[in-house]
């Protein structure tokens, strides 16, 4: 049995602004599961919910600051969280990045800071918990100072750093080290100093025992100008132990068979009721009521990572062929407005909703009969996985998760029984296009299609198989 302490800055359900709030809530479940003792470590936010209060654990003092750890549960679940309880830093409304008007806190370099330090404490058992950990396993900047701390430190537990998503590094100016009364042996250019300032991700990128991402395939892209933002040097510096785990779905609240939010439940051995899922949509969204046309949908962020823009440049021409297409999202502006006014000269094709709704997420991802995901980079992805599941064949982008989770449809993939839906290579609309008319080809052929609609739901993506991945590393490191 290994004793892992997990840390991260947030975690779902006490508190979510992304994806990495999902594996912090679901993976130390999952190793729980498999045998393994875990603790959770983040701050306590004045807007964490949804568990039962933190009960009072011990103080430790760190950088002149009094720090209060508390213990939680992650809800319906054994797991212990440790809540790092700083009020100063932590009482304030908003989220763990920006206040309530989505302005960045001015102190978050000090907050991260902190809550780093108090991490590495627990790390060396200097916390009176009398629990010392074999792993700490790391997540994202706001946890890139511990294996840099943790390196100074003898008899140190080993450390796995996780990357969910490169672009964000907790970059802050030279004078903030000096501030922040780091240790002097850190600052150097294999250290935390990144072009004369100080970079909270280096710290994991370079001190960690081994580094994560979530996808084998955004693996080897970060080391890659395009999606390494300067620190693909680095990172090809330490591809030997550097390894990508896809993240696990909630295969409990993404389950046609037994999902509350759909009109028709169904498995693949009733396929044939799937249908009644798209008639109900149809109705809800206006579109026309028309079971045996192709139905596509889409659900995100629209940000310029989603591909958003390929999807508007091909959308004149789509509204020639003889489908259908139905989004959910928001975001950039521009892009909403765009995609209204498509919706509006075309009432019959293409539906467009703008917002955040859960309800409506599962409808479409049970109503459709494909799911556009054409991003320009994806580290993981999580409803290319929901659509194989619901046998909602996505039509993705060769990149990052989406590689690594689907299978293109190709002579030999259908032969060999693997094809679970289209991948396209060029960022293109022409290359977008091209693979809708191919999935339109295939969804004609009504044998074919519900063998790929199988080989897609028989998929396992769930949290058991990534934490058995997590802990065969903890093992060999
Ligand atoms: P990312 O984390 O980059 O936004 P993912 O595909 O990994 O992309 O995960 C996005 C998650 O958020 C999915 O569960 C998706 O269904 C959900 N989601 C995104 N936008 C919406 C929306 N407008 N309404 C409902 N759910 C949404």
């Amino acid at each position: 049995m290994k004793k892992i302490l997990f840390a991260s800055s947030e975690t779902h359900p006490l508190i979510k602004t992304g994806g990495l709030a999902d594996v912090a809530g679901s993976l130390p479940i999952a190793l729980t599961n498999l045998g393994q003792d875990v603790r959770v470590i983040m701050p306590n936010y004045q807007g964490i919910k949804n568990c039962e209060p933190g009960r009072y654990l011990c103080t430790v003092r760190v950088n002149n600051c009094d720090v209060n750890l508390l213990e939680t549960h992650l809800p319906g679940s054994n797991v212990a969280v440790w809540l790092v309880d700083y009020p100063p830093f932590f009482n304030h409304p908003g989220n763990p990045y920006t206040d309530e008007n989505g302005n960045p806190w001015p102190d978050i370099g000090d907050r991260f800071a902190l809550f780093c330090r108090i991490v590495t404490e627990v790390a060396m058992d200097r916390a009176y918990l009398n629990w010392k950990p074999d792993v700490v396993h790391c997540n994202d900047w706001q946890t890139g100072l511990v294996p840099a701390l943790l390196s100074l430190e003898v008899a140190k537990p080993a450390t796995v750093f996780t990357i969910h998503n490169m672009a964000y590094q907790g970059v802050f100016p030279a004078n903030t080290y000096t501030l922040l009364n780091l240790p002097g042996q850190l600052w150097h250019h294999d250290g935390l100093e990144y072009h004369g300032m100080l970079s909270f991700i280096k710290g994991g990128l370079s001190y960690s025992d081994w580094i994560t991402t979530v996808s084998p395939t955004y693996a080897h892209e970060i080391q890659t100008p395009e999606f390494g933002y300067g620190l693909e040097g680095l990172l090809a510096h330490r591809q030997h132990t550097l390894s990508g785990i896809i993240n696990g779905i909630d295969t409990n609240v993404w389950n046609p068979e037994t999902d509350q939010q759909i009109v028709q439940t169904y498995n693949r051995d009733t396929l044939n009721k799937k249908v009644k899922n798209k008639t109900a949509l149809q109705k809800r969204l206006s579109l026309p009521i028309a079971p045996d046309q192709p139905l596509l949908g889409l659900i995100g962020r629209l940000v310029d990572q989603k591909g958003i823009d390929l999807v508007l440049n091909c959308l004149k021409e789509m509204t020639t062929l003889p489908l259908q297409f139905a989004l959910l999202g928001s975001g950039d502006k521009s892009i909403q407005v765009r995609l209204q006014d498509f919706a509006r000269l075309y009432p019959d094709k293409i539906s467009i909703t703008i917002g955040y709704d859960e309800k409506l997420a599962h409808q479409i991802e049970a109503g459709s009969d494909m799911f556009l995901m054409p991003s320009r980079f994806e580290p993981c992805g999580l409803n290319q996985m929901y659509s194989q599941r619901y046998g909602t064949l996505p039509i993705v982008r060769k990149t990052g998760g989406l590689a690594d989770t689907v299978v293109d449809a190709l002579p030999e993939t259908i032969k060999n029984g693997t094809a679970s839906g289209l991948v396209f290579k060029d960022a293109t609309p022409g290359a977008l296009l091209e693979t809708i008319k191919r999935g339109m080809v295939l969804h004609a052929n009504r044998p074919l299609w519900e063998q790929l609609q199988r080989n897609a739901m028989n998929k396992d993506f769930s949290w058991e198989n990534s934490a058995n991945h997590y802990l065969a590393l903890y093992r060999e490191i």
